[in-house]
């Protein structure tokens, strides 16, 4: 048995099956790298030691009852953005800094139900907006392949505390590429579910057409499993869609043979570093030995789609955010004088200055001057790029390319730049416009030894056949298994 830190969430189920270890045991073991290493890596925002080893004793019990499931025991952490009863849940917000949420989120429902232990809630971009989880209250994420760079945003806690083994797995959420971009600056496997596969219930709302919650693991086969958990119909979110349940391990023994994936000219025209086209090229080479055969395709109006974005997410961000008003829960500012006084004050000390410029965007792009210049304009740029990724899926079974244009980038580096910072989700946005799933894998090392991913793009519901390429790929490369030194100590 190898460290118990360093085990994919599978061995571990199989540990605690196995009764090689007890979840008591495995959840002390764990709060202990966290309490040693989140000083610097500032990966969790909550822990709540005393609440995980009740979970974990009352797993045991099961477990010895022999009523365990596959994620019995299993410790898991959760993006602060998930409702967890009883637990602070922050969105990484001074307007949320107090807040204890009074229920739970659809997917700490399932973690819970399942017997998984909720070892913390974890630090990224506040309200989720960024790429690099330096937005949020609490301070950056640090990431644990170099402590002076980004973990990628906004779910660079749950990317980071997996990439350090604080955790096996983690939830996390993406709306232009939250789940994938951290997943690849930090060396692990993330995956976006087609939009409505996993209920939106109680998880704080940024863009409500675009977010989507997914988890992050070391390997497809932990990410098939997490998925197993988290998706399915959920009435109390009209977005979720009702549809038979799924076994989405079932293709990860799959193969390639007779697979055929398009490589979008687009994606590899330009804006790559060149470390990160290496790794991605190499990528490529390893799907089409294979089996996998490439074809080119065209997605005529990518370049198009990161200014869509970039009016919808602010203009439904400016409506979800307007709820923070100091009235009947978070921040309320001390002093006022009359209650439009109240409100402004309360927003202006409780927001921080990208989700005020994201609010200020949106208030101006749904403005009745402006709604049909941008607003209507951008959804229907979002029409194209869906349809321009239908008619892409004609000629090819998986789309793939690189997840960011370049390894992590040093903490500031866009600190005065917001649409550098923008540019981190040139090539994970359109997926989120169109609803499609799409995951980052590693498949690489480049620029200061850090990690390169791979980003996979399926049609709508593709994700066993997705899961099941990146575990051929998995079976056959390394680097999902490469550790930064933080997670080996
Ligand atoms: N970086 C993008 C944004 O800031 C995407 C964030 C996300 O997926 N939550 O909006």
């Amino acid at each position: 048995m190898s460290a118990l830190h360093s085990m994919s969430l599978v061995e571990t189920a199989r540990a605690l099956a196995a009764r090689e270890v007890s979840s008591v045991e495995l959840v002390g073991a764990l709060l202990g790298r966290i309490s040693a290493l989140n000083p610097s890596l500032n990966a969790f925002i909550t822990v709540d030691p005393e609440t995980s080893l009740r979970q974990a004793a009352a797993a045991d019990q099961r477990i010895a009852r022999g009523e365990a499931g596959p994620l019995t025991g299993v410790p898991v952490a959760h993006k602060d953005i998930f409702m967890a009863r009883g637990w602070r849940t922050t969105c990484a917000s001074r307007m949320l800094a107090g807040f204890v949420a009074p229920y739970d989120a659809q997917v700490i429902e399932r973690f819970d139900a399942a017997g998984a232990v909720n070892m913390g809630k974890l630090n990224m971009d506040e309200f989720a907006m960024g790429s690099s989880s330096e937005s949020s209250f609490f301070g950056p994420v640090r990431n644990p392949w170099d402590l002076e760079r980004v973990p990628g945003g906004s779910s660079g806690g749950s990317a980071a505390a997996v990439a350090a083994a604080l955790v096996p797995a983690a939830t996390a959420t993406d709306t232009g590429g939250s789940i994938r971009q951290p997943a690849s600056l930090c060396g692990v496997s993330g995956l976006k579910p087609t939009y409505g596969l996993v209920s939106r219930y109680g998880m704080i709302a940024y863009a409500s057409s675009l977010d989507q919650a997914g988890p992050i693991a070391r390997t497809a086969e932990d990410l098939a499993v997490l998925t197993n958990l988290m998706a399915g119909h959920d009435p109390r979110d009209a977005t979720s869609v009702a549809r038979p349940a799924e076994d989405y391990r079932r293709d990860l023994e799959q193969g390639l043979a007779g697979l055929t994936i398009g490589l979008p000219r687009a994606y590899f025209a330009e804006g790559m570093s060149a470390d990160v086209r290496a790794g991605v090229e190499a990528a490529i080479d390893t799907l089409r030995r294979l089996g996998a055969r490439t074809v080119e395709v065209d997605l005529p109006r990518m370049e198009l789609a990161l200014p869509a974005y970039y009016v919808i997410a602010p203009a439904e961000a400016s409506s979800n955010l307007s709820r923070y008003d100091g009235v009947r829960y978070g921040h309320r500012a001390a002093d006022y004088t009359d209650l439009a006084d109240m409100y402004s004050r309360t927003r202006a000390e409780g927001f921080g200055p990208e989700v005020r410029r994201r609010i200020l965007i949106g208030a101006f792009v749904l403005s009745h001057g402006y709604y049909d210049a941008y607003y209507l304009q951008a959804q229907r740029v979002r029409r194209l790029v869906a349809q321009d990724f239908k008619d892409a899926f004609a000629h090819c079974d998986l789309i793939v390319g690189p997840t960011s244009p370049t390894v992590a980038f040093p903490l500031g580096a866009h600190a005065a730049d917001p649409l550098q910072m923008y540019l981190s989700d040139i090539y994970t946005i359109a997926p989120n416009l169109a609803g499609l799933p799409a995951m980052s894998i590693p498949c690489g090392i480049g620029a200061h030894d850090l990690p390169i991913g791979l980003q996979l793009v399926g049609n709508y519901f593709a994700e066993a056949r997705m899961l099941g390429v990146a575990a051929a790929f998995q079976r056959e490369t390394d680097w999902h298994r490469r550790m930064p030194a933080a997670a080996t100590a």
